[in-house]
């Protein structure tokens, strides 16, 4: 069984995307389940959502602090983007995860996630 960080990006202070989706409810939503889904495959699983800093500095100081609390497998951070305007063309939409390091053992979990995500309909931008 792994140990697993997560946490929801930004905060209402800072914000993030916000035009079809207001983001900071929505990656909490998502956190929320992705936290329920690990622990009832047996995980351990924490939250370290933040909520209470003033800039993005902070909010991203206060994710760090969380996180360093606990020895975990993985960090896991829940964004969305908000394009404008869908043209269609695969690019302004899809699933993409970003990993500190193509040689992390993240990398390999990023693209079962971006596979998995795909093989519902989103257009798979890949790991990055
Ligand atoms: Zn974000």
């Amino acid at each position: 069984m792994g140990t697993y960080n997560v946490h929801g990006g930004h905060n209402r202070i800072v914000p993030g995307a916000g035009h079809y989706l207001d983001e900071v409810t929505e990656d909490r939503r998502i956190t929320a389940g992705v936290i329920a889904l690990l622990q009832a495959s047996g995980h351990t699983a924490y939250n370290c959502t933040d909520d209470v800093g003033k800039t993005v500095g902070a909010n991203l100081a206060n994710i760090v602090a969380k996180c360093n609390t606990h020895s975990a497998d993985l960090d896991i951070s829940i964004h969305q983007n908000a394009a404008k305007v869908d043209s269609g063309d695969g690019k302004t939409k899809g699933v993409e995860v970003f990993v500190y390091s193509t040689s992390s053992k993240a990398y390999a979990a990023a693209g079962r996630v971006c596979a998995k995500l795909a093989a519902l309909g989103f257009t798979n931008r890949g790991v990055k």
